[in-house]
């Protein structure tokens, strides 16, 4: 299952499918019929984070915010506008929209982080927030902030007609498309639902050291369950569509695309022998198969567990790390990406990074406070799930990037093995590195060719020693835009990942009988 309580995940590290709820404090409800605008920023909300405060007040916000010490002071504000709609059993069961609107303040004192927040983005209360926030540093000198000069970014992609900006007849007619698309496609798809949701978001950041910064970031995706029942056998399929897009993207990709394919997922699965047992070598198609670097490799290259030495990465710089023919990229900046944005939740404008070359180990991935702890310069990887939350280390778009082979020779290369077409959820212990993944949708490859559809195969392995098995690379990379939520430390963010078809020599194959730990 790619959808789970987040609640059971708190500290570790996971990628789930689905979307993770935000805490809303604004938080409301909306009958479809009583609708009638879009939402969005409209004339009076589109300036509103600029409008909210002068420079005066932003800097003696952070004046109050270091008035008992410390090394650094940050405001962030948020406004956010959200729309989640579902549809189940042919119906629109519910339609939620909400603004999520605040501001933050942080202090550093050495490797010490005082945090307040306040859900009102008037200066009195965030006033309050900052004297909060600068109990954490109460001895040493007191810095004044610099002025304040404001950093225009340049964005890496634009968008003209975010689909967060559309009018929700236009959203519902997609989730009404995916429905009846799938239960047209084969008459054993007993069951439908439809998940969709949409992001406008701005943020504006200024810090101690002049930095005044700004940006808008958008984000949707529509995800299609199709049921297939056939006599006792069930399957539950699944296909998302989506990214940081315009409207004009559900144009050249429709809804319907959504639906068919779970739906073919579905009924393919209906007919799924029981998965053999053992160790074998296993091919993963190109795209969300990146989950496993995420979770088995990138949380440990994270800059708060090399900082701590938490990780099994730590002091591995310019160390082989993994098989030679395998390349790690983090890159921010990659149009229309989950996990894309000009600038990261401190300000710093994303970047991408080279993690592994050759299978040797490049680079960690920072934020501001790690960075500053370990002498170094952030990544561009301090995010945060709202102004709720102080920034943290975390991935961007993570991938294993483009290799040489073509797909087809990868499959032939394998006499018996698996094809793991579409993996699931897992969980991953990131101080050993062990994991079990589910595979979604995987067949047997039997003489160089896939064949026979196989149910309840789990991957179970180790993502250090996993990585070095990974032998050959394919010419086909896709980095998954649609799907991938990452929660680390209770706060959860938007994460691409992806890679080309790989072959791993060996992996253990829990078969059907095998139980895995789902999170
Ligand atoms: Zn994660």
């Amino acid at each position: 299952m790619l959808e789970k309580n987040r609640n059971q995940v708190s500290r570790r590290s996971f990628l789930k499918g689905g979307v993770a709820l935000l805490t809303a404090p604004l938080w409301s409800s909306g009958s479809v019929l009583g609708l009638n605008s879009a939402f969005g920023f409209t004339e009076e909300t589109k300036d509103m984070l600029e409008q909210a405060l002068s420079d005066e007040e932003l800097k003696k916000l952070l004046e109050t915010a270091l008035s008992r010490g410390g090394d650094f002071a940050e405001i962030y504000l948020q406004h956010l506008i959200r729309t989640e709609i579902q549809l189940d059993e042919d119906k629109i069961k519910s339609f939620n929209y909400g603004i999520i609107q605040g501001g933050g303040i942080r202090v550093i004192s050495g490797d010490k982080t005082g945090y307040a927040f306040s859900d009102d983005l008037s200066f009195p209360m965030l006033k309050e927030a900052a004297d909060v926030a600068s109990f954490i540093a109460s001895s040493g000198s007191i810095q004044k902030p610099a002025n304040l000069s404001v950093q225009k970014i340049k964005p890496y992609f634009v968008l003209n007609s975010p689909v967060a900006l559309a009018s929700e007849s236009k959203k519902i007619d997609l989730l009404k498309r995916a429905n009846q698309a799938a239960r047209d496609y084969d008459k054993r798809i007993a069951q439908v639902r439809v998940d969709y949701m949409d992001e406008a978001k701005k943020i504006m950041i200024v810090n101690s050291e002049g930095l005044k910064t700004k940006d808008e970031q958008y984000i949707t995706r529509l995800a299609a369950y199709p049921l297939a029942v056939e006599g006792s056998k069930r399957f539950e399929g699944y296909a998302t569509l989506g990214g940081r897009v315009d409207f004009d993207y559900y144009e050249k990709n429709p809804p319907e695309t959504a639906g068919k394919k779970g739906a073919r997922q579905a009924t393919v699965m209906l007919g799924a022998e029981d998965a053999p047992a053992g160790l074998n070598p296993v091919v993963v198609a190109a795209g969300w198969g990146g989950v496993l670097i995420h979770e088995a490799f990138g949380h440990s290259l994270e800059g708060d567990v090399i900082r701590k030495k938490t990780s099994l990465m730590a002091d591995k710089l310019g160390t082989k790390v993994a098989s030679e023919v395998v390349n790690v990229a983090d890159d921010a900046t990659i149009p229309y990406g989950r996990g894309s944005f000009n600038i990261d939740d401190e300000g710093t404008p994303g970047q991408r990074k080279v993690l592994v070359k050759d299978g040797i180990l490049q680079e960690y991935m920072y934020d501001l406070l790690n960075a500053q702890l370990m002498k170094t310069k952030s990544t561009g990887n301090g995010r945060r799930t709202s102004y709720r939350e102080y920034p943290i280390p975390r991935m961007t778009n993570i991938f294993i990037d483009q290799g040489k082979t073509d797909p087809q020779d990868i499959i032939k290369s394998v006499k018996e093995g698996v094809y793991a077409k579409e993996m699931g959820g897992g969980s991953v212990d990131t101080t050993s590195g062990n994991f079990n993944f589910l595979i979604r949708e995987a067949y047997l490859i039997e003489d160089g060719k896939i064949t026979r559809p196989i149910k309840g195969a789990v991957l179970i392995g180790n993502g250090p020693e996993a990585i070095q098995k990974i032998e050959m690379v394919g010419n086909d990379l896709y980095v998954c835009q649609t799907t991938g939520t990452c929660g680390k430390d209770g706060q959860w963010v938007y994460a691409g990942v992806g890679q080309p078809t790989i072959k791993f020599s060996e992996i253990t194959i829990g078969g059907t009988a095998f139980k895995p730990t789902v999170i």
